[in-house]
This record gives C-alpha cells, structure tokens and sequence, in this order.
C-alpha cells in the first residue's frame, strides 16, 4: 500500500435509472449506512465514497457520482460519465416503467463514452423488500441483464439487502478488469 494514500486504486462508479428508484439510498445504505423515506431531490451531483477490501488484500476507494434530480429531466451532463469505469444503473421491482427505461439508460451511456472507454455494468432491481408489488420479474431481468453483458442483482436500500455485494462485485469485477489490462 501506499505510504501516501489510504487506498491503492480509485475507481469512479456512477449512478444511473428513473427518478425515484433509490439511487440516492443505496448510496446512503452503502457509505453512511443511512435510510432516508423522505425524497431530498436537490439539484446538483452527490458524491460519496467507501473504501473496500479486493480478494487479494489491495485497497480500493470506489468514488460514487450520484444524481440529484437531474435524471428526471434526462439533464444529466458529460461530466458525470467522464472517466467512470462502472455504473449501477437500478430500476425499481415494483415499477415496470423504470425497468423498461434501463434500454434508454443504457442508450444514454453509450452515446456519452468515449468508444475506448470500458465500463463495467451492473443491473439493480431496488426495493427487494416491497414483495407484494413485485412487476419485474427476477428471470425476466436476470434474461435482460445476460443480454446486454451486465452482471444483477436485487437490493433493498431500506432492508440493506444486497447493498454491500451490490457494489462490492462492481468494484472486484473492475478490478479484474484493470489488473488483466495492467498485465
Ligand atoms: P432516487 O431518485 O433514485 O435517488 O431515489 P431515492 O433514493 O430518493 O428514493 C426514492 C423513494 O424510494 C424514497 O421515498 C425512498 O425512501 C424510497 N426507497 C428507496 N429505496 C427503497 C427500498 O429499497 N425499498 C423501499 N420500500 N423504498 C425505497
Ligand atoms: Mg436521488
């Protein structure tokens, strides 16, 4: 490890998805270990970070650039995706709308990174816990997921279900990725 820094990599992941799902909660779940029902849409980008532990003991500091609002209005600048090598883009289990939305989302990444630029993908049905409004099917998403080359998963921000691996495999799937592109 470093003598200068508390980390060994920092790796830039964003949030993407409809307004609404929980994106600003996972991120309170996974860095401050915080749940918030109130919505606090505030214009402006939010970042957070958390340091965590690779299978071989290296540390990684994953920065996470939140929305605040903006993706209601599809306003989200070129700056939240610049350098980003992973996105959780989420939808909601019990919205159907939102997880036909992840296309247009994944659309939308496309279009804003650079054609070199690999990203690692992960798929996250929120709101595990809300069962009895269940509208996205697990297989069906999973099928989605395979399809398009992103990992899934299913979380609940307010339960913490999942929150952890979600981000947890992004960070060791980019890792794997960087160390095989280091070799
Ligand atoms: P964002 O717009 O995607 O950032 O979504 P927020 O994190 O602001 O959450 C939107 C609403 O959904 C809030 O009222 C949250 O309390 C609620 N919410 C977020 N995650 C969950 C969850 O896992 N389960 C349930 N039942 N509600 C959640
Ligand atoms: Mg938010």
């Amino acid at each position: 490890m470093s003598h200068l820094l508390d980390y060994d990599y920092l790796f830039k992941v964003i949030m993407m998805g409809d307004s609404g799902v929980g994106k600003s909660n996972l991120v309170t779940r996974f860095t401050r270990d915080e749940f918030h029902a109130d919505s606090r849409a505030t214009i402006g980008v939010e970042f957070a970070s958390r340091l965590v532990k690779m299978p071989d003991g290296k540390t990684v500091k994953i920065q996470i650039w939140d929305t605040a609002g903006q993706e209601r209005y599809k306003a989200i600048t070129s700056a939240h995706y610049r350098g980003a090598v992973g996105a959780l883009v989420v939808y909601d289990i019990s919205k159907h709308a939102s997880f036909l939305n992840v296309k247009m989302w994944l659309e939308e990444l496309r279009h804003e990174l650079c054609t070199d630029q690999r990203i690692v993908l992960m798929l996250v049905g929120n709101k595990s816990d809300l069962i009895h409004l269940r509208a996205v099917a697990t297989e069906e998403a999973m099928g989605f997921a395979k399809a398009n080359n992103m990992s899934f998963i299913e979380t609940s921000a307010l339960d913490s279900s999942n929150v952890d691996a979600a981000f947890q495999t992004t960070v060791e799937e980019i890792y794997r990725v960087v160390s095989v592109n280091a070799l």
